[in-house]
């Protein structure tokens, strides 16, 4: 099997405090506004005083098979042979949204004229679609992603897909909150296929 990048998520230690979401925004320059290119969700089940709560923190999930490189007719993302990372080409993206619609897990983001108000020359329109690169070019360096290292629960790991399985065998490929992998935005089932999301789960019960 090709290298494959993957994320692990213990739900039993997150405590929602947005730490990652902060500090991903941080690294990568995205400025105030709606863009976020990692996601705190929160669900709740029972009833008092028998309430359970289910955070869940999620990023483009730099999926095996993504659905959004196969909805995008320009070729504005794609998937990296060597580490199976899926990066946006913003030079390249026309505004067609194709993949926030065929993305199970909302993670192309857009900007707007507040948090980009300048737009770059590279840049065919204004607000070209942003997301998570899994911190590629701290990679590069030897370090983990952002949203790994500020982590203060621990609560977020990384890795290959072989080295979660082997550090995690107990890992889950679901919990609690997560979408359905073969469905689109709108619930329409995924022509390309399940998306097989690069992320691995310590759910909580
Ligand atoms: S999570 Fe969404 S944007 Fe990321 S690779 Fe999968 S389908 Fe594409
Ligand atoms: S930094 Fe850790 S504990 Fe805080 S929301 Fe993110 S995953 Fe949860």
């Amino acid at each position: 099997m090709a290298k494959q990048m993957a994320f692990y998520f213990d739900q039993n230690r997150c405590m929602g405090c947005h730490a990652c979401v902060v500090a991903c925004k941080d690294w990568n320059d995205v400025k105030p506004g709606k863009a976020s290119w990692r996601k705190l969700s929160v669900t709740e089940s029972g009833a008092f005083p028998d309430v359970k709560v289910f955070n869940l923190v999620l990023s483009c999930n730099h999926c095996a098979n993504p659905a959004c490189t196969a909805a995008c007719p320009v070729g504005a993302i794609y998937k990296r042979k060597e580490d199976g990372i899926v990066i946006v080409d913003r030079d390249k993206c026309q505004n067609i949204r194709s993949c926030a619609v065929a993305c199970p897990y909302g993670a192309p983001q857009f900007g707007d004229d507040k948090s980009e108000p300048v737009k770059k020359a590279s840049w065919a329109v204004a607000h070209p679609v942003q997301k998570c690169t899994f911190c590629w070019d701290r990679l590069d360096d030897g370090l983990a992603p952002s949203c790994v290292a500020a982590c203060p629960q621990r609560a977020l790991d990384f890795g290959t897909v072989e080295e979660i399985s082997a550090k995690y065998p107990t890992a889950q490929r679901t919990a609690v909150g997560m979408p359905d992998s073969t469905k689109d935005s709108n619930g329409n089932t995924l022509t390309s296929g399940d998306t097989v999301p690069s992320i691995f789960f310590k759910p909580k019960n």
